[in-house]
């Protein structure tokens, strides 16, 4: 039987101290970790809210991505936009994958299914002919959002200290890079995506 919401509750609670909090962890102590441990704590474990509260985009909420459509795409075909966001972050390139059509991961179409694989793989290899760039990061959250999005981060070259898991947050950390940087890198992903996979170059 699995764990119901409250009995996975309690179970963490088992592990946790007097103030609810549960203990530093593997991940903490790993050298890709970007804070010290001393002084960290880890927030209480709030009780699980039963129903959830709706993500954008379903259950009646609008959707930010469909309206988002012809805002950001730097590669596009009548069914996919690969988008940058308007301010640059720490990695050298953040990008996002998304169907044109409102679907999420788990319903989306077989045939919609078979081009998202082909265009990830597609993606994550423009992204890593990047001279400067060692990994394309893969993740697909969709807590906020019911659209389906997956980022890419790219992992710059020579940083060991950055790679795995934690880039997302070193993404944050990190200053900004260079619009002009950072777009030069989008479109050579975008041409590199077009002469590989198809689809059009467009500006942002
Ligand atoms: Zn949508």
């Amino acid at each position: 039987m699995p764990l119901t919401p409250n009995e996975f509750y309690t179970n963490a609670l088992n592990a946790t101290d007097a103030d609810g909090r549960l203990p530093l962890s593997r991940l903490t102590g790993w050298e890709i970790f970007p804070f010290e441990a001393d002084g960290l704590r880890v927030v209480p474990l709030e009780k699980p809210v039963i129903p959830e509260q709706s993500r954008r985009g379903e259950n009646g909420s609008p959707c930010d991505s469909c309206a988002s459509i012809g805002r950001g795409e730097i590669w596009q075909d009548d069914r996919w936009r690969l988008i940058t966001f308007s301010e640059p972050s720490g990695a050298p390139l953040v990008m996002m994958l998304l169907p044109k059509d409102h679907y999420d991961l788990t319903d989306l179409p077989d045939d919609l299914a078979a081009e998202f694989g082909r265009l990830i793989v597609h993606t994550a290899r423009a992204i890593e002919s990047l001279p400067n760039v060692a990994r394309a990061h893969v993740s697909r959250w969709g807590d906020g959002g019911a659209h389906l999005h997956v980022f890419f981060f790219a992992r710059p070259e020579g940083f060991a200290q950055l790679r795995g898991t934690c880039f997302a947050i070193w993404d944050d950390l990190l200053p900004p890079t260079p619009r002009d940087v950072r777009d030069n890198d989008a479109l050579h992903v975008a041409q590199v995506l077009v002469t590989s996979y198809g689809g059009r170059a467009t500006s942002p």
